[in-house]
């Protein structure tokens, strides 16, 4: 049996993506990344919705508990709301670099040419 990476395209099953370009291939939302081997669009798949759907609920929870504990308008209030976002993006887009796999692009308009 052909080993399955993460990196493999759902498509036509090359080992077309790294973690860079599947980093930035997107959801099921988008239209996803071009594979480079057969020209179809893949998203990153079931795995990485559901992580970060958890990521950006612990961050919304992190980002109100800020707002409530700093309400002196203090500055730090906005840095640090700012850094938990900023931190809930980047462990997305590592985890679909390094740990969820890739699914086909559902969305109609990807495979419009
Ligand atoms: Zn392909």
């Amino acid at each position: 049996m052909k080993h399955k990476s993460i990196y493999t395209c759902p498509h036509c099953g090359s080992k077309s993506f790294n973690p860079i370009t599947k980093a930035f291939a997107g959801g099921y939302h988008t239209r996803g990344r071009v594979c480079r081997e057969c020209g179809l669009r893949c998203v990153n798949g079931k795995a990485s919705m559901i992580f970060s759907a958890i990521v950006y609920l612990i961050a919304v929870v992190i980002v109100f508990y800020l707002y409530f504990k700093i309400a002196d308008a203090s500055v730090w209030g906005y840095i640090y709301t700012v850094i938990t976002i900023v931190a809930a993006y980047v462990l997305c887009r590592l985890f679909d670099a390094f740990i969820g796999p890739l699914d086909k692009a559902i969305r109609n308009d990807a495979y419009k040419k």
